[in-house]
């Protein structure tokens, strides 16, 4: 989506090169979180973009916002660590009450309340998020009580609040497998200590991600976003855009790996000429350069139809699909081009190299949307 919101681009571009490579292999050294970078997206409006002007944000489109966080990822930086304070909110916009708006949504565009954390993922489940095992029951009218566990909940202590995927009525008494999970915003302030604890997961990549545990937590009622019951459908409803979004970062992946790979690939010298001139050295730069650019296609497109409205979960997926692949190929192309010093700390090759593929396995891992694309686009068999 090279040509579109210039400006955006160009600003976003120039924000990122105060945080050059320096910056993110001492937090990724010290497994740390990118505060200073964090803040300055925030306090210049690029986490609010999706946010309607009415509530604080810019009111703009998913390809805004997929403009941004491939900018950020082209310039060597990583939108991990935020960008799902850009979406989240979604949830709370399509399916909360008027209350919840108004009190959220302010704060989360200005900063003031950060919702980047997702508790889907749990230890025994896993992708079969239809079973998850966290509870919330009814107290009276007092609220919920939640226990359980999840697992991979990223940004959890860096976020003050949590959208929480937990079942209300036990899977044996729903009329329909999709009813009986519920969504609620956790306020993780209140909650650390009084029945919410987080423990880090230290994992290959910088990723500020954890476990928490669920121990008699009590919220109140009005935590419940939406219907009760209904909640799986609401968070399948934020899936197109997440996909969709991390499709675009992991085409600024590909690009900084193919324009890195040319870089070296132009100075460096053996043989008394410089390596590009190899067809071996040039040959897979091209491919990962014409793959990217076909995987941008599909992600422009499902971003198109998702701004027209328009039913894209094949799109999405299948954007989501390409998207970490060319990364993840680009990255082992970028490798081998640096010879041995793509694993020299100091090219932040071997760095990129690691964060991209995690796009393979989350938040869908590739078999999973290729099942969907079978079943769904194709009409074969469900095979699960
Ligand atoms: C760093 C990181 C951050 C994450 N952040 C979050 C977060 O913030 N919030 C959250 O809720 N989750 C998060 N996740 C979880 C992520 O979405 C899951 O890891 C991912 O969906 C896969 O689930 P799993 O790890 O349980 O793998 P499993 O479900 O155990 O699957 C293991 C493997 O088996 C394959 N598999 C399973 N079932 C099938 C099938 N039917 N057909 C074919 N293949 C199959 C999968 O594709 C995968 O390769 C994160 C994960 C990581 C690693």
């Amino acid at each position: 989506m090279s040509e579109n919101f210039a400006d955006i681009r160009e600003a976003v571009v120039k924000l990122c090169a105060k945080y050059p490579g320096e910056y993110w292999r001492e937090l990724d050294r010290e497994r740390t979180y990118p505060t200073a970078f964090v803040k300055e997206l925030t306090d210049n409006g690029y986490l609010s973009v999706l946010i309607p002007e009415e509530y604080g944000g810019s009111g703009l489109g998913i390809s805004a916002a997929a403009a941004i966080l491939e900018e950020i990822q082209k310039s060597g930086c990583n939108g991990a660590a935020c960008h799902a304070q850009m979406y989240i909110m979604g949830t709370v916009l399509r399916h909360g009450t008027d209350a919840q708006k108004t009190e959220y949504l302010p704060k989360i565009a200005t900063g003031e309340l950060r919702l980047q954390a997702f508790g889907v993922t749990e230890p025994t489940s896993g992708t079969d998020t239809l079973s998850l095992r966290t509870t919330a029951e009814r107290d009276g009218n007092e609220g919920y009580v939640i226990n359980g566990q999840k697992v991979w909940t990223s940004r959890a202590e860096h976020s003050d609040l949590m959208l929480l995927l937990a079942r209300t009525t036990p899977k044996d008494q729903v009329e329909k497998r999709t009813d009986g999970l519920s969504v609620f915003i956790v306020d993780m302030r209140e909650a650390l200590g009084n029945g919410l604890e987080i423990r880090p997961i230290r994992t290959m990549i910088n990723h500020a991600t954890t476990e928490i545990f669920f121990d008699n937590l009590r919220i109140p009622a009005d935590s419940l976003v939406g219907e009760e019951g209904k909640g799986f459908r609401y968070i399948l409803d934020g899936m197109n855009a997440e996909r969709i979004l991390i499709a675009a970062e992991c085409i600024g992946d590909a690009r900084w790996f193919i324009k890195t790979a040319t870089d070296y690939a132009n100075e460096r010298q053996v043989f008394g000429r410089p390596i590009g001139k190899n067809q071996g050295i040039q040959f897979p730069i091209a491919r990962a350069h014409a793959r990217t650019e076909a995987a941008d296609l599909m992600v422009e497109k499902a971003a198109r139809m998702f701004e027209a409205g328009e039913p894209c979960g094949a799109e999405a997926n299948m954007a989501k699909y390409l998207g970490s692949e060319v990364s993840w190929k680009a990255a082992d192309m970028c490798m081998q081009t640096h010879g041995g010093y793509a694993v020299a700390e100091e090219y932040d090759v071997e760095r990129k190299f690691r964060e991209t593929r995690l796009y393979r396995i989350a938040p869908i891992s590739k078999n999973l949307v290729l099942t969907f694309i079978a079943e769904h686009v194709l009409g074969l068999p469900r095979s699960y």
